[in-house]
Formats: structure tokens, sequence, C-alpha cells
């Protein structure tokens, strides 16, 4: 008689645990390893999508705990940038199971007083709050202008926190924060097609904030009016991949209630990595009886902000623009949100851009919602092939269409050299108009 092994049942701490139906779909069949950044660079299975859902199998079989160190730096070194969701032909929605299985590690395994301290600053203080993010902002790119990185890394060779701290100086934006105050109202141009929200955002808000200007104005000038509401928070996308899901659920809440009552056609967001989490509001508080319906009726209307230009058409023509492009798709437009086609046509109706074609644009650049920080050195491995290809497509303008990616990237030009502007595309249209009148 074959001698059976019991095993102890799931080790998961209950709730948020890695949705076991999800798990099952996996047929272990392999299609999705070859477009995964991480095990083309580490080429180890457990860096895998396929490597990293068996070892979350193996915690609701009772082999590993959630707190086992393999476990947390697998499911840490994911980018969850979803692009093995895209390639996979079983459905397997991974980004939902590597969140949870963060949501597992940070509620199980013990942090130092740092750690602790680092991720409520940030998480609990910071994000939330706009006005705080932006001072805090403005004395970033103050210490950056003053040199403080070249200060943290002498620093930093014996304290690691300090060199850290001194490559997110290295990602601050060239110039001055942009964070204007939005008017209330953008009216449309012409005949009203559509009435919308803008969903501003953080560090969006915080950092690039003339970018959601130019968001309110293309759309208007499309003839959609665009409202900015005031009683907006953070979305979340940040707290949901560090696996803080309540606090994601909180600000969910937050955002839900300030967005419902308004009547909008749509809300309106320009950053992927917001869009993609919000769109998954549903997901999120699905169990929550108060919530659900709200939620997944508020994660219905939204839309990026190429879309919805995408899909509605443009009605004003873009002035000229004699430049060459590259467009760099962000993995939560394009793996995320399934977005690709829309932001290219946009691009294609300006008149004098040229597209020029850019090796492995679906692939992440490195950035990854905080991920340049978190896991600096393979942040940087990537970052490095992603601007190989820049390199050889030579464009005039990099386009891209999420704030995390317009850091990273911009990072990465400004240390190649190169002479590449990079640009959120709604900005890049923005231009185009401003060139028309
Ligand atoms: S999300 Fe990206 S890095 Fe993570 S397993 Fe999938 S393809 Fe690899
Ligand atoms: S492609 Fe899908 S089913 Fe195949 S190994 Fe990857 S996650 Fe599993």
């Amino acid at each position: 008689m074959a001698e059976t092994t019991a095993r102890p049942l799931s080790l998961y701490v209950a709730g948020d645990a890695p949705a076991r139906e999800l798990i099952q779909r996996c047929v272990h069949c392999g299609f999705c390893l070859p477009t995964c950044p991480t095990y083309a660079v580490l080429g180890v299975e457990a860096d895998s999508p396929r490597g990293r859902i068996r070892l979350m199998k193996d915690v609701w079989e009772g082999r590993i705990a959630p707190q086992n160190a393999a476990f947390e730096r697998h499911v840490y070194q994911c980018l969850d940038c979803r692009a093995c969701e895209t390639a996979c032909p079983s459905g397997v929605e991974y980004g939902k199971l590597v969140e949870a299985a963060r949501s597992q590690v940070e509620r199980t395994r013990p942090r130092g007083a740092v750690p602790r301290l680092v991720r409520w600053l940030a998480f609990d203080q910071l994000l939330p709050h706009p006005r705080r993010l932006a001072l805090v902002a403005r004395l970033t790119y103050l210490a950056r202008d003053l040199g403080a990185a070249a200060l943290l890394r002498l620093i930093g060779r014996r304290i690691r926190l300090a060199e850290r701290l001194a490559g997110s100086l290295d990602l601050v934006p060239s110039g001055a924060p942009s964070a204007p105050q939005l008017p209330l109202v953008f009216p449309a141009s012409g005949e009203r097609r559509a009435r919308v929200a803008l969903f501003q955002g953080c560090i969006q808000r915080a950092a690039f904030g003339g970018t959601n200007a130019a968001t309110a104005r293309v759309l208007a000038r499309n003839g959609i009016e665009v409202i900015v509401p005031e009683e907006q928070t953070c979305c979340g996308a940040l707290h949901v991949h560090a696996g803080e899901r309540a606090s994601g659920r909180e600000l969910a809440k937050r955002n839900i209630a300030a967005f419902e009552r308004l009547g909008v056609d749509a809300i309106v967001i320009n950053a992927a990595g917001c869009g993609a989490n919000v769109k998954e509001y549903g997901w999120l508080l699905k169990d929550d009886p108060l919530w659900a319906e709200r939620a997944a009726r508020f994660a219905a209307t939204v839309k990026d902000a190429t879309e919805i230009l995408g899909d509605m058409g443009l009605t004003s023509t873009p002035g000229r623009l004699e430049a060459s492009v590259a467009y760099d798709e962000p993995c939560h437009l394009l793996h995320g949100q399934k977005i690709s086609a829309q932001p290219k046509a946009l691009l294609a109706q300006v008149p004098g851009l040229r597209i020029v074609p850019l090796a492995e644009a679906d692939w992440c650049c490195g950035g990854a919602g905080i991920y340049n920080v978190t896991q600096p050195d393979l942040s940087q491995r990537l970052l490095h092939r992603k601007m190989e290809h820049v390199r050889a497509a030579a464009p005039d303008i990099l386009v891209t269409a999420n704030p995390g990616c317009l850091m990273q990237l911009a990072s990465g030009v400004r240390a190649s050299g190169m002479r590449t502007e990079v640009l959120h595309l709604i900005d890049v249209l923005d231009r185009a108009y401003a060139a028309a009148s």
C-alpha cells in the first residue's frame, strides 16, 4: 500500500490568501516564462511566474509558511508587471495572486523598527495626504539640487538606507515639481460629448501635476467636460502592490464615496498603475457586503485618458510636431488594462511625428511602482536593458503614460547621456495642440 503523508492545512493566515481557484488555473505549461523579465535576468524557476505560483500552492498545501524567507524574496523580486497574464493561455490572473502573497508576508513576517517606520511614513503619513506629499516633493527636488545624492552615497557605504535614498534622488525628474492647483471645471470646447471626473493621483499630482492639467485641457478641447473633485485621495496602488491591502481598501472607500455621487460618464486617470488598481476596486472589496457592489460599479466607470480619447476619437486636429517618437508601453496599461491600440493611434494622429519601433517596448523598465527603491540592483539591470533599446531606436522623444515609468526612463536617459526627451503621451498631445493654437 502506498504510503501517504498527511499534510497540515494551509499555512496562510485568514483573509487575502492567494485565491486557490486562480492558482488551480495554472497548468504549468511555461508559456509565460519567456515574457517574464525577472526570469530572463535571474534564470531561476522560482523567479518565474510558474515558480512563484508553485510557491503559493506550497503554502496552501502546508509545505512552507508565508513568512518563509525564500517565499518573501521571490514574491518581492517579482515586478508585478503582469506580462505573464498577457501570455497565459489559461487565464491565470497573476497580479491578484502576487499582491495577495505579499499581503500574507506583511501580516506574518516580523519587520524591524526601521522598515516599519518607513512603511508607516510612506503609506500612512505621506501618500494619502496631498499637501504633505507636495511639501516632501519640493524638499526632495531641493535635496537633489544641493547634491545630496553624493553625500548619501558616501554614508551609504555604512548605512544601506542612505544608499537607497541616494538611488531615490536619482529618480527625481529634471526641473521643478509641477503641482498646479487645477480649476474645478474645464468646460468642453464646442458640443459637449461627455462629462468626466479627473482622478489626480498622489505622486502624479505632487510631481506631474502639469500632466493632469494637460489631460484636462486635451479632453476639454475634444468636447469632454472635465470636473476635478477636491475630495479624492491616493488610489492605494502602491499600498496594494506592497501587501498593505487594508490601507488600500480604506483609500478605495474614500475615493468611491468622493466620486460616485458626481453622476459623470467616466472617471479618467492618466497614470497607468493607478488606473489598473482602481479598475480592480471590485476585487479588492469583493468580500465587504457594504462596499462590494459600489466598488464594482465605480471600477466599471474608470477609463485611462488614452482609452477614452482613443475610443471617442479626436474632434480637434493636433498641430504639427516635427520629431521622432518611440512608445514604451507601461505594463499596467498594456498588461494590466489591455490598452495598447489607442495610445499608438493617438500618436499616429499628430502631424509630423515619426513613430520609430522600440524593441521590447512591452517589457518592464524596472520602475514597477517602488521596485526601483526596494530592488535597486534588479531594477537597474532591467533599466540598462531598456536603455540599450532606446539607444538603438534613438528617438527625439520617448513616450510613456505612467509617472513611475516616466521617472525610471528619464533617470536611465540621463545616466546614459542621451538627449532623448521623456514625456507622457498626453503631454505630447497637449504640446501638439499648443502648436495648433
Ligand atoms: S508579474 Fe512580471 S516579473 Fe512577476 S512573474 Fe509575471 S512576468 Fe514575471
Ligand atoms: S502560462 Fe499560465 S498556465 Fe502556463 S505556466 Fe504560466 S501561469 Fe501557468
